[in-house]
C-alpha cells in the first residue's frame, strides 16, 4: 500500500509502499477513505522545533475517516463496513489526568500519526477504544475533521461563561482559529476572525459565510475592547498586540503551539486581571459537539476543503504550506 511519510530533506515528503498492517488482539483495520493535512504534519515535514520525535518511517495523518475492513474482538464485529473516523490523542486511560477526564494531558500520550502509524495511506490499525462510528448525516470527507473542530470545541470551552454579543476575537485563520471562530459565533458571540493581507483571499473571506467578520490585522487595531481572545496565529507580535486589545477582566487562550521564545510585558495583564488560559488537544467529550457542528455547517464547509488524490499528496502539503488552501484533505480513489 501507498503511505506518505516525512523526508530526510526538511520541508518534503515522500510517497513510499509498506505491507498492509497486521493486527494485534484489540485492534482493527481501516480502509482510509480520507485524511486531512494538519498543520503539526506540516511541522513534522518540516522538521521543525519540538516535533523531532516524529521518525522519518512514521506514516503522518491523525485526522481521517473510512471504513473498518477487519477487527480482532467479537465485541467489534458490529463496526465491519462501517465508516467510522478516529480519536487522534491516545490516552492512556490510567494516568491522574485520564483519570479526571483530562485525557488531551495524558501524562503517557500518544498521537496516531506522529507517534506511529497514521492515516495517510490506504489502510491503517487502530486500537479500538479510538475508533468511532460516524453519523450518517455527516459526509465521509467532513467526517475526516472531526478532530481539528473537537480541538476548537476544547479551546472554547476553556471559556465556560461565554455569553451571546461577547467580543470575541480570534487571531490566525488556520482552520483550528477558523473553526475556534465558527464555534464561537454560532453561539452567538460577536466574532472577529483576523490575519495578515495575505490570509484574505483563501481564508478571510470565507468567514462571513459562517457569521463571524474578517479583520486584517495590520490595518485595525483594537484596544481594550474585547471579551474574548483566542490567539491561534503562533505570533509573537500578534500575541503582543492580542493583549492590548482585551477589556478589563477579559479572558485569553493561546491555543497556538509556539515555535520561538518570546518576550511579553505582562504588567498590562495583571493591571486588566486578564487570565492567560492555555488549550491543548481535545477530550473524548469534545467530539460530540465537534459532529453537531459539522453536520450543522456540512454545506458551507465543503467550500473550506481542498480535496487531492493521495498520490498527489505532494502538491497538497506544497499548497498547505504555501497557505494557498485552507484545509487540504487527501482521499483515496
Ligand atoms: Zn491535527
Ligand atoms: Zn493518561
Amino acid at each position: 500500500m501507498k503511505v506518505i511519510t516525512k523526508s530526510q530533506l526538511p520541508g518534503q515528503i515522500k510517497i513510499t509502499e509498506k505491507e498492509i498492517p497486521q493486527l494485534n488482539k484489540g485492534e482493527i483495520l481501516i480502509e482510509v477513505s480520507h485524511c486531512a493535512i494538519c498543520g503539526s504534519d506540516i511541522h513534522a515535514v518540516k522538521h521543525a522545533k519540538g516535533y523531532e520525535f516524529v521518525r522519518e518511517e512514521t506514516t503522518l495523518g491523525h485526522e481521517f475517516s473510512g471504513k473498518v475492513i477487519k477487527v480482532t474482538d467479537e465485541q467489534d464485529q458490529h463496526l465491519v463496513n462501517k465508516n467510522v473516523y478516529v480519536e487522534s490523542m491516545h490516552y492512556c486511560g490510567k494516568c491522574e489526568n485520564c483519570l479526571s477526564g483530562r485525557t488531551s494531558i495524558c501524562m503517557n500520550l500518544q498521537v496516531i500519526g506522529l507517534h506511529y502509524d497514521g492515516g495517510m495511506s490506504e489502510f491503517v490499525k487502530v486500537p479500538r477504544q479510538f475508533v468511532k462510528e460516524i453519523n450518517p448525516a455527516l459526509p465521509i470527507e467532513l467526517a475526516a475533521l472531526m478532530e481539528p473542530m473537537a480541538i476548537a470545541v476544547h479551546a472554547v470551552n476553556r471559556i465556560d461563561t461565554l455569553q451571546p454579543n461577547q467580543k470575541v476575537l480570534v487571531q490566525g485563520p488556520g482552520i483550528i482559529g477558523f473553526f475556534t471562530g465558527l464555534i464561537s459565533a454560532h453561539k452567538q458571540a460577536d466574532v472577529l476572525l483576523s490575519g495578515l493581507d495575505s490570509d484574505y483571499e483563501h481564508r478571510l473571506s470565507k468567514a462571513t459565510k459562517f457569521g463571524m467578520k474578517p479583520l486584517i490585522a495590520n490595518k485595525e487595531k483594537l484596544e481594550g475592547e474585547v471579551d474574548v481572545l483566542f490567539e491561534c496565529s503562533g505570533s509573537s507580535a500578534a500575541l503582543k498586540s492580542g493583549i492590548t486589545s482585551v477589556k478589563k477582566g477579559g479572558k485569553v487562550v493561546l491555543v497556538a503551539l509556539y515555535e520561538e521564545e518570546m518576550s511579553l510585558f505582562l504588567t498590562e495583564l495583571v493591571r486588566k486581571e486578564v487570565p492567560l488560559l492555555t488549550s491543548y488537544g481535545c477530550d473524548p467529550v469534545d467530539y460530540k459537539e465537534a459532529e453537531e457542528i459539522l453536520v450543522h455547517y456540512q454545506e458551507p464547509l465543503k467550500e473550506v476543503i481542498s480535496l487531492f488524490p493521495l498520490l498527489t499528496a505532494r502538491e497538497a502539503f506544497a499548497k498547505s504550506m504555501e497557505q494557498d488552501v485552507l484545509k487540504a484533505v487527501l482521499f483515496n480513489e
